[in-house]
């Protein structure tokens, strides 16, 4: 079955009775050359399990259990159930999970169903959740190795951008804390359908935690950097002091200790400044 023909997509949905659902960021991979291309920057491949958020038709899904020992996928929408059903009948090695990522035991899936094999996440992310996902990965501590997964270009950009850079934002520092992120390639909107108003792009984040905070001091590092970012425009002295009460004092002193002016932005912090900062702060 091609699930990337449209005639053939069209057949299926229309046979469920499916219709996309905007608020869930349904737009589908129709593009033959993508999921090929994800599923093997992503780490599908012999002694892999693949933890895929958000499935679809199971284009992609399809793609990383040929490559891959095992896939196990969360999808919210269980008007897909059925349709998974038939589009994956001829897998062995594909689970699905009928749950929102946000709640679902991302642990437990991975314990019972990749127990011995390396672990990547792949998936073509609802627009909506991006950041809110990719955090959520990051932060579970989950054995993981890489995370590659299709975003809105902006948000790639965002994500991809340098620390320390007008660029940047929470979710850069974020990534950047937990791994290296590199951008991959560009995805133009008429490879989905629905076709989206934005281009999208494929970013991999190789997770490698280079920085050796304890849990305080990484919780209290989390919180500089919310505070710094939720108000960007101000001094970071003024962010901190309005939002986590700590004196300009004590922020202008450790501001100099790590040579940056009084008056700096977080954005110009690199991610060296931040975490010194936050170590010598709390
Ligand atoms: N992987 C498919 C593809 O590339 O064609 C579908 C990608 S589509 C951009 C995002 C998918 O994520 C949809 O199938 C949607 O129902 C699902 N989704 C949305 N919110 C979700 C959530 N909170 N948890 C799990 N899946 C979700």
């Amino acid at each position: 079955m091609n699930l990337t023909n449209i005639g053939t997509v069209r057949e299926i949905l229309g046979r469920h009775g499916f219709n996309f659902s905007k608020g869930l960021g349904q737009n589908f991979i129709i593009n033959p050359d993508i999921c090929p291309k994800i599923a093997e920057n992503g780490n599908a491949r012999s002694g892999y399990g693949i933890l895929e958020i958000g499935t679809g038709i199971g284009v992609l899904t399809k793609e990383l259990a040929m490559r891959a020992d095992k896939v196990s996928a969360v999808e919210i929408d269980k008007r897909l159930m059925p349709v998974l059903a038939e589009t994956l009948a001829d897998f062995n090695n594909i689970k699905i999970y009928n749950e929102d990522v946000m709640k679902a035991n991302l642990h437990k899936i991975i314990n019972e169903d990749f127990n011995g094999l390396k672990t990547a996440v792949c998936a073509n992310l609802p627009y909506y959740i991006t950041s809110p996902v990719i955090m959520l990965l990051l932060e579970s501590c989950l054995p993981i190795e890489s995370i590659t997964v299709m975003v809105q270009k902006e948000a790639a950009q965002r994500l991809c951008a340098e620390v320390g850079t007008r660029e940047s934002g929470a979710i850069t520092v974020g990534v950047n804390y937990y791994g290296t992120v590199r951008h991959l390639f560009n995805v133009s909107r008429g490879s989905f359908m629905p076709s989206p108003n934005v281009d999208s792009a494929v970013i991999r984040i190789d997770i490698d935690k280079k920085y050796n905070l304890n849990t305080e001091q990484e919780k209290f590092f989390f919180k500089i950097v919310k505070s710094g970012f939720s108000q960007r425009r101000k001094t970071l002295a003024n962010a901190l002091s309005s939002l986590m009460g700590i004196e300009k004092e004590k922020t202008y002193y450790v501001l100099k200790s790590i040579d940056a002016s009084e008056s700096v932005r977080i954005e110009s912090l690199t991610m060296e400044q931040l975490v010194a900062l936050a170590i010598k702060i709390m």
